[in-house]
């Protein structure tokens, strides 16, 4: 079921609000970025995810194929979302950083189920061999 989620930065120059169904899936991902940020991401359609505040304090890291950006805050640099295209996965997304959620319940994160992709490989359909650290 879609809900309304507020979100923001540490800092909390960056807030956002998302629609988002938790038992629908979050994913966790063993590539280079996601290992670094430790990243626990919500995948949504752009339409889904609403700025409220910060555009102008967002930093944008991109790399690669630099299909992503990964965006950052300025000042606290915590990353709460980001967004791109990928074909694969649908064209244009927004990824909300499960973790930058303000009003989420304990109960719901324990809940939500994770995907874990090996993003290493270039095989983010499939889990890697060890998921346990992520
Ligand atoms: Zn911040």
């Amino acid at each position: 079921m879609l809900k309304i989620y507020h979100g923001s930065c540490h800092c909390g120059a960056v807030r956002f609000e998302a629609d988002i169904d938790l038992a629908a899936g979050t994913g966790k991902c063993n590539c280079s970025i996601c290992t670094k940020r430790r990243a626990w991401g919500a995948l949504l359609k752009p339409d889904q995810f609403r700025l409220l505040s910060g555009a102008d304090n967002l930093s944008d890291y991109q790399f690669g194929t630099k299909s992503g950006h990964h965006r950052f805050c300025k000042t606290c640099g915590v990353a709460s979302f980001g967004d791109g295209h990928v074909e694969a996965i649908g064209g244009d997304y927004v990824s909300v950083n499960v973790n930058c959620l303000d009003d989420v319940s304990d109960q719901e994160l324990a809940e939500t189920p994770v995907k874990f992709g090996n993003g290493r490989d270039n095989a983010w359909w499939e889990p890697p061999a060890v998921t346990s650290y992520l």
